[in-house]
């Protein structure tokens, strides 16, 4: 196995090894975990989890939804120095709640406007100012690796570039941006092993401009960003049919990485590796930790990089080559979504805060706390080894007998029996550190099962029940 395949191996695995909860119940109730080729059970939440879950409030969602949707419009090109109407005033209205949640952080938050010039473009006819606000919370041991969890607060409707008209946009996104504000204030006053980052960015309609630079603002800086969700259109479940499904939310994410070269291309399809992308090990990870009666929803990954000729800002991490996915509402009413707010022949166009579902929002705000925390106390994912010299197993150890170390140049597996010959791990790992003794190396034929955080190989997906019925379309 030359390099190149190795990198491939631990990438694709990258949200497998991430998993398990710090302070979470082991994956039996005995606390035997079910080891190598069967399946595990989603991991209920720690008493910490259900009490930060239990913290989420509806009420605060739906009053910022209507805050947001009462700047009248929040278009890119909308004033951004009127302090009562316009972008601007809602830039400076996030930027005050999340300075507010920060004085309940001990000095771990720190809020920022981060700012742009966006030179003209297909949806930009004059050189813009582009503001994201960004409230950091920094880890307490781990304060390098990061996630982050945005919605967008510029908003449109019909007319792309229409910066004039009463633009609501209370479902797309105030929706995403309550969820984004509520897990600010309910995490600042929580340490976590890693840093998490809370924003709001603009731009997202006229072309994911703000998320853009945010993301390469990262890349430069070589930031370890190891999970990305966009939360957009999360504010009802009910479609144009008034069919309803209030317990479910979406999950878009992608196969093949959008930045994926020729090189690893080749490497994927030699591999057959297009369902193992970290971006979807990444989704299938959320569905372990955030489908349980603590959050009260189910999550329906979606084979996906998004909807059909949609996009969102998740899409401005996966060009970088983070991991990254899309939460959105399971249904949607597309006389809610980029229209002008009219009434026509009997029918209430537009977006507004009357058609969206708060307490739809407040456990998809659950499902993503659920998942920030998780990721956040967890160990992180493996390094891409650095070399392909073989190394003897006695210099190793294996997870939970030590502090993992990332930087290990080879995969191995520990365990009376050889891994799987093939295929993806699974994030429904969940077996119980080994001794070191029982480390092996792997052969070649058995590389596909890498490392994880938790010590073990896992099967493929394909294996296990649980993850195989949820088919290429998701559930
Ligand atoms: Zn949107």
């Amino acid at each position: 196995m030359d390099t190149s395949r190795r990198a491939f191996m631990v990438s694709a695995s990258a949200a497998a090894a991430v998993p398990l909860i710090a302070g979470a119940t082991p994956a039996s109730a005995s606390g035997t975990p079910p080891g190598p080729g069967r399946p595990s059970k989603p991991q209920r939440p720690s008493r910490a989890l259900r009490a930060l879950l239990d913290d989420i409030d509806r009420s605060r969602i739906e009053a910022a939804v209507r805050r947001l949707a009462d700047f009248g419009t929040r278009h890119t090109l909308s004033s951004q120095d009127d302090p009562v109407r316009g972008i601007g005033a809602a830039r400076d209205w996030i930027f005050d709640q999340f300075t507010g949640y920060a004085a309940a952080s001990g000095g771990r938050m720190t809020v920022e406007k981060q700012s742009y010039v966006q030179q003209p473009g297909p949806r930009i006819p004059v050189p813009t100012v582009i503001t994201n606000v960004v409230a950091t919370l920094r880890g307490t041991t781990a304060p390098e690796r990061v996630y982050v969890i945005s919605g967008h607060y510029d908003s449109r409707v019909t007319d792309v570039l229409n910066a004039t008209a009463d633009a609501p946009g209370a479902n797309d996104d105030a929706s995403g941006v309550a969820v984004v504000l509520e897990l600010a204030r309910v995490l600042a006053g929580r340490p976590t092993e890693a840093t998490i980052v809370f924003t709001a960015v603009a731009g997202e309609e006229q072309g994911l401009f703000g998320s853009a630079f945010q993301a390469q603002r990262y890349k430069a800086a070589g930031a370890d960003v190891q999970g990305m969700f966009s939360n957009d259109i999360v504010g009802s479940s009910t479609a144009d049919d008034g069919t309803r499904d209030p317990r479910t939310v979406r999950l878009f994410a992608e196969g093949v990485p959008t930045s994926e070269t020729p090189a690893q291309a080749t490497v994927r399809q030699s591999v057959g590796g297009e369902n193992d992308s970290p971006s979807r090990q990444l989704a299938r990870f959320v569905q372990d930790v955030a489908e349980n009666d603590a959050t009260g929803m189910d999550v329906r990954v979606i084979y996906r990089r998004d909807r059909y000729l949609r996009g969102s800002d998740h899409i401005s991490y996966l060009q970088q080559g983070y991991p990254a996915a899309r939460f959105t509402e399971p249904n949607e009413d597309f006389r809610h979504q980029h229209q002008d707010v009219r009434v026509e022949g009997g029918v209430q166009y537009g977006d507004l805060p009357e058609f969206c579902d708060f307490g739809f929002i407040a456990r998809v705000a659950k499902v993503n706390a659920a998942t920030l925390w998780s990721l956040a106390q967890a160990p992180g994912t493996p390094r891409t080894p650095t070399s392909s010299r073989p190394r003897s197993p006695t210099t190793r150890r294996c997870a939970g007998s030590a502090a993992p170390s990332p930087t290990w140049p080879d995969m191995r597996w520990c365990g009376g029996k050889p891994p799987l010959p093939s295929g993806p791990t699974s994030s429904r790992s969940a077996t119980s550190p080994r001794s070191p003794s029982t480390c092996r190396r792997t052969t070649s034929s058995s590389a596909y099962a890498p490392w994880t955080a938790t010590g073990c190989a896992v099967p493929s997906p394909s294996r296990l029940p649980h993850l195989a019925s949820r088919g290429p379309a998701g559930r």
